[in-house]
Order: structure tokens, then sequence, then C-alpha cells
């Protein structure tokens, strides 16, 4: 097996090395690792191996630019972000391929996450020349106040890897536009893309120092590191909720200013009262967008009783018809897995859903490899011992508990520790609202199965985490508020 002479085209313009103060080293200390294409095994590029040396280099250097940065007029800061967005435009399709090479999932997928990523970098173009303070007189008419938003300083940032591009311009757009400097860590299993990213923002005009990439398959050595040095101001952070906790006690220990997009186990609810196309379509891309791995991702499918054999029979034809293949090849609506970790993990809870009383409708099986392929499945009459009812499943599997009523469907809804996005398909006015108010997640989709979007505020409630990206108050992130007296 072999990559196609334009797929090895593209990784040999992805630099290999660390990217700090604007220049492509090697690892202090020569280490590298490599990284798979998912769907084949196949190693496709090796790279350096950044030490905690070159992480506190990388440190130094977004120090060392901090303050000219800030300083950079807005409108010049807005105008590398723009330019930014028009080169990923114009390279969408070299993006979404590396997408697709490193991660595994289908490559139309890939280019909606160039799209989705790429609107962050206009956003913040936009919203970088809109940061304002305000003035107010103090109520004893004394004093003029003044408030004020000024950049944090640097910011170390921590990327997951099931979308390697997104989940890096989510971060480095609103800190770019906000006036701060950046050090970034992608995933040790997709660091190129955003490596590729950094490069992009280079030729855009970004100067050096300004944002740094250390990829590292130690990232608890590197994070220590950086968390503890007074210098940092700031740690964004997306990924597990148990590495998160990790995180947050460190960062506490500097006081430092923290976001945190963490795990999820959104429930998709579908009363009697449902339009059931739109809820049939709904739940196919919420459930299986990015293969089920997405923090988004469905978990529990709740069905109402008087509708769930209607629904689970639609919703497995439609998921028996899905075509399974490697992501960088056209034509596919199930990629890889990210790992074998990531099989062993979804044949582990199905084999315990069954154990417990759930029913296979379609699906159930690992395919045999090269490559980390699982059927899309559909399980039905999961139980409240399941597993899966409590831990994000990750992979491409539909789980079905039924229900007889709305205020059972809301009680198993928000019976988890994670609060990140809930779906709601009914058709009653009433209803939507209560839920609104009742279900307890940071972000809801109403008769939709896709919430992400740059302008609005993405982020959860609970162990779902701290924080919003996106919109306007995805900004705010990065602003500390200062306030002067000034006495009349
Ligand atoms: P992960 O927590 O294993 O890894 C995320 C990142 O943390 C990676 O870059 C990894 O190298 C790093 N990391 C791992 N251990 C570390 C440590 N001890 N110290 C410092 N860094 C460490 O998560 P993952 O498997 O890459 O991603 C999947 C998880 O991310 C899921 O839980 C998913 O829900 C979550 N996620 C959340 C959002 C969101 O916006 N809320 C978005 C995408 C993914």
């Amino acid at each position: 097996m072999t990559l196609k002479p334009h797929e090895q085209d593209l990784l040999n313009r992805v630099e290999t090395g660390i990217g700090v103060g604007g220049t492509w080293a090697t690892s202090s200390s020569g280490a590298t690792f490599t990284v798979e294409d998912p769907a084949t095994g196949l190693v496709i590029k090796t790279i350096a191996d950044a030490t905690v040396d070159d992480a506190i280099r990388a440190l130094d250097s977004a120090v060392a630019a901090q303050q000219e940065w800030a300083e950079t007029p807005s409108r010049l800061r807005s105008d590398i972000l723009r330019r930014a967005f028009d080169l990923l435009m114009d390279r969408k399709e070299e993006f979404a391929l590396l997408i697709a090479l490193e991660m595994g999932k289908p490559i139309a997928e890939a280019r909606g996450e160039v799209v989705y990523g790429g609107e962050f970098l206009r956003w913040y173009s936009e919203e970088a020349v809109r940061v304002s303070g305000d003035y107010r007189r103090n109520p004893e008419g004394s004093g003029n106040i003044t408030v004020s938003h000024l950049p944090v300083g640097p910011c170390y940032f921590i990327t997951p890897w099931n979308f390697p591009l997104a989940m890096a311009t989510r971060k480095i757009a609103p800190a770019l536009a906000a006036g701060c400097t950046t050090i970034i860590k992608p995933a040790e299993l997709t660091p190129l893309t955003t490596i590729y990213l950094v490069q992009l923002l280079e030729e855009a005009g970004l100067p050096p120092g300004v944002v740094n990439v250390v990829p590292t398959s130690n990232p608890s050595a590197q994070s220590s590191a950086l968390l503890s040095d007074p210098r940092l101001r700031k740690l964004s952070f997306t990924g597990s909720t148990a590495v998160g906790v990790k995180l947050l006690e460190a960062a506490a220990q500097n006081v430092l200013r923290t976001s945190m997009e963490l795990g999820g186990n959104a429930p998709f609810l579908v009363f009697e009262d449902a339009d059931i196309d739109r809820a049939v379509d709904g739940v196919m891309l919420a459930k299986f967008r990015n293969i089920g791995q997405a923090c988004t991702a469905a978990n529990r499918i709740l069905v109402h009783d008087s509708v769930a054999d209607e629904f689970v029979r639609r919703v497995s034809e439609r998921v028996a018809a899905l075509k399974i293949g490697r992501g960088a090849d056209e034509g596919y609506d199930i990629g890889a897995l990210v790992d074998k970790k990531a099989i062993a993990k979804t044949e582990g809870l199905v084999a315990d859903a069954v154990d417990t009383g759930a029913e296979i409708v379609t699906g159930g099986q690992a395919i045999v490899g090269p490559g980390n392929f699982f059927q899309p499945t559909v399980i039905d009459k999961i139980g409240p011992e399941a597993r899966m009812v409590n831990e994000e499943i990750f992979g491409p599997v539909l789980a079905i508990t039924r229900f007889s009523s709305e205020d059972e469907a809301v009680h198993i809804a928000n019976n988890t520790e994670y609060g990140l996005v809930s779906y709601v398909y009914t058709e009653n006015v009433g209803r939507s609202q209560r839920m609104i108010e009742k279900l307890q997640t940071g972000m809801m989709g109403l008769n939709t199965g896709l919430v992400s979007n740059a302008a609005a505020p993405f982020g959860g409630i609970k162990h779902s985490g701290i924080g919003r990206e996106g919109g306007f108050e995805g900004i705010r992130e990065f602003l500390s508020t200062k306030y002067t007296l000034t006495p009349r």
C-alpha cells in the first residue's frame, strides 16, 4: 500500500519541524515521532518531537513577541486574519486532504471542517477591530470609571485529534484578534494540519513568535513545564474531561486564566410530535459526522414509545446503506476510527450494551484490517445500566433508549455529569420552550442535528467545560478587564 502522488506531494510540503519564532527546527533531543493514515496503518510522515526545552523556547518567543503584537493596530491584525482566511479558502482541497489523511474522516466532511475552521479566521478578523470598553460616572458623582479590555498575554493551546484544523483556528483566531501571542500543541495523532496552518499564517504575514507550534509525544511533561512558568497567562484546552481536570489542577498553581472545552454525552430527544423525516436526517448528522468522534455527537438517542418502532426502522435502513472506506478517497460516508484503541473501546461498549439487554439492529462488528474500521451500528432498547449511557461512545454506534413521558425524557437527558449539547425534535412550541429551560447543556439544537457555527458561543456546563469559543463571547476569553478611576 502506498500514497498517491498528489498525497505525497502535499505531505512533502508540510514542515517536519517545530515552529518557533518564525523558523522551523528539529527537536533539541533529535527525537521524532510518526503520523499514520488510520485507514491503512501506513506511516505518512515523521516529525520532530518537541522536548521541554523546545517548549520553553517557544514560550520565550511568545513572550518576546507579546508587547509588539498587542500594540500592533487592530486593523493590521484583522488584515492578517482575513488574508489567512482567503489563503485557506484557496487551499481548501489541500487542507481537506491533509485532515482526511491523518485523521481518517471522509474527504467531504474534511472540506466541511475547512469551511467551519476558516470561518473563525474570518469572524475574528471582523471582531479584532471592535474591542471596546466603557465609561461611567460613579454613583457618588466624585469620579469617572473607565473600563478597558486588554490582551491577557501569552497563551498555551492544547487541541484534540478529532477536528485538527477547526479546534486550532477556534483558539488561534480570537487570541490573535485580542492581541495575544500563542504556543500550540496539536494532538500527537494529527499534528500535520496544525503545522500546515502555522505555515499558512506566516504566509499571511503573521510576525515571527506570535504563533509557535510544538508537537510532542510527551504532552504531560511539556504542559507541566509551561503551566508552571509564571510568564504564561492563559491555558485553552480542548479534549477529554479527565485530562482537563489534571490541567485545571496544574493551572490553579499559577492562577491561570483557563478555557476548557471538554467531553460530552449529548442526548437527542425525539418526541411523539416530532417531524420524523427531520429527526431521521438530524440524527444521521448528529451521530455519524466524524464517524461519531465528536464531543457534540449524539450519544444517547431518546425516542418516545409511540414513534420508536418507525424511527428505528427508518434510521436502520439509512445506516445500513452508509458506505465505508478510506477517508482520503472520494465517495465514502464512514472513514476509519482514529486508532486501534478506539476500535477496542467501541467493541467493549457494544458487548456491554448487549450483555445488559440491548438489541443490535444493524452493524455491531469491527471490520478486519488494514485500517481501523467499525461497522456503522444501531442498537435499540439500551438500558440504564449500559456503560455507553455514561461514557462518550466516540464511534459510529447509534444507541436508542425509549421513553414514555416528557418528564422521564428530561430526567434521563440530565442524568449525566456532562452538559455540552442537547438535540430536541418537537413541533410543539410550548415543549420547545420547556426544553430550553430544563435541559442542562450549554448548547441546544432545536430540530437540527448540527449546532457548530463560528458566530455562536460554543461550550458546555457541568463537566463539559468552562468558557466559550466563537461568537462575540470567544474574544473575551483572551481579554482581561481593567478599571481605572479618575477623580472629578
Ligand atoms: P485527550 O484529552 O486524550 O487529548 C486532548 C489533547 O490533550 C491532546 O493534544 C493530547 O496530546 C493532550 N494531552 C493528553 N494527555 C495530556 C496530559 N497529561 N497533559 C497535557 N496534555 C495532554 O482527548 P482526545 O482523545 O484527543 O479528544 C477527544 C476528547 O476531546 C473527547 O472527550 C471529546 O469530547 C473532547 N472534545 C471536546 C470538544 C469541545 O469543544 N468541548 C471538541 C472536540 C473534542
